[in-house]
Parts: C-alpha cells; structure tokens; sequence
C-alpha cells in the first residue's frame, strides 16, 4: 500500500513527502482509511510505530479552521512534556499545507504566554493532562468545539495516575465527535476506562 491509496488529498500527500516518508508503516495503513471514515478507534501502537503520523494526517486533512473566538478542533492530550513536544513537530510539519494554528501546552513552562496564545485562537491544541485541567480551571480554554480528541499513550497516563484528569477533559470535549485511542498496550484497564467512552470504535492491531 502506498500513502496515494488511503484517500488523503493532495495537500496532505504534499505534507508526507515533505516529511520524507515513503510507504505507510502497518499502523498508518490501517488507521488512516478509518480516521478518515470518522471512526472512533483503538489503536494499539508503540513509540516508533509511526502512529503519531496515523493520527494527525488524516484528522488534519479532514480538519476545517476556527472562526474567531472559538476552541481548538483537535485536542491531543500527551502523558509527557518530550511527547507533546514531539507531536507537536509533526503537526508543525502537517500544517505547513494545512495551515492550521498550533499549539503545545505543557507544565514547567509559565502560563501567561500559553493563556495569550490560546486567546489567539488555535487549531489544534496538545497538551499534557496537568497543564489542561489548569488552564480549564483558569477559563482559559475552551473545548466545546473539539471535533476529533486523540489520547495518545492512553495506558502510560492511567499509570501515571491521570485518570481523573483524563475524566475531567473528556467530559469537557462534546459528546458528538470522533475519538481516537493509542495505547502500547490494550487490556481490560483500558478498555473499561476509556474505551467505554468511545462510540462503536474499530480496533487497530499491528
Ligand atoms: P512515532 O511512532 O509517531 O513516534 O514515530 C516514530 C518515527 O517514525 C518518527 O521519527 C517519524 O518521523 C518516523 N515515521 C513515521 N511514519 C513514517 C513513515 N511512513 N516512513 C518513515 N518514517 C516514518
């Protein structure tokens, strides 16, 4: 399979080739067409997979922009600060024929320029679990017009102990949109907890 058959536009085949990628890795191949379709999904996929790719080319390629005032479209939320990060590069890359405004929150970093940016208006927001809740409690963010919400490295945040937190977000996202689920690991854990939130979701093996 090549990245010209799973139904990406030109825009965002465009952004593959920048990105240097040649073939879909398995979990590219899989997710993509699903994504596309506005399934829900739960995919299990380490670091290294090529599964940060399987996630935001095609929600991106799908994505519209914000109208002034409003929320992000895409939220991905991130155990760690370097994975944020590091997904943040790759919407960077994405957005450069997308064009859409992104924006990482992390904790350690201080809040006032995150609070202005997010004024500005974003597209698409990653953040960790922490910083979220703390820029949800200030009103600094709103998440009524999240579209597509990504848990990536969903067994490392209940781990970490941010099922709480994760809770709180989820029930902040609208009840109609379109989940996406990463996870090294799927079992009855997430299952039960998160995946019981998700609308009749497709299961993605590699
Ligand atoms: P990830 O699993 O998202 O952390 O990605 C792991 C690494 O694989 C990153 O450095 C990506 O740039 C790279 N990568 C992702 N998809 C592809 C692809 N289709 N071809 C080559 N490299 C890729």
């Amino acid at each position: 399979t090549s990245f010209h058959e799973l139904g990406l536009s030109e825009k965002t085949l465009a952004a593959v080739e920048r990105l240097g990628y040649e073939e879909p890795t398995p979990v590219q191949q899989q997710a993509i067409p699903l994504v596309l379709e506005g399934r829900d999904i739960i995919a299990a996929a380490k670091t290294g997979t090529g599964k940060t790719a399987a996630f935001s080319l095609p929600t991106m390629d799908r994505l519209g922009r914000i109208q002034r005032g409003q929320g992000p479209l895409m939220l991905v939320v991130s155990p760690t600060r370097e994975l944020a990060d590091q997904i943040g590069e790759v919407c960077r890359a994405i957005a450069t024929s997308t064009h859409h405004r992104i924006l990482t929150v992390v904790g350690g970093l201080s809040l006032d320029p995150q609070i202005k940016q997010l004024k500005h208006g974003v597209d698409i927001l990653i953040a960790t679990p922490g910083r979220l809740i703390d820029l949800m409690e200030r009103d600094a963010v709103r998440l009524s017009n999240v579209e597509v919400l990504v848990l990536d490295e969903a067994d490392r945040m209940l781990d970490m102990g941010f099922w709480p937190q994760m809770k709180k977000i989820i029930a902040a996202c609208p009840s109609k949109r379109q989940t996406l689920l990463f996870s090294a690991t799927i079992d009855d854990q997430i299952t039960k907890s998160v995946g019981s939130l998700l609308h009749d979701p497709a299961y993605v093996e590699i």
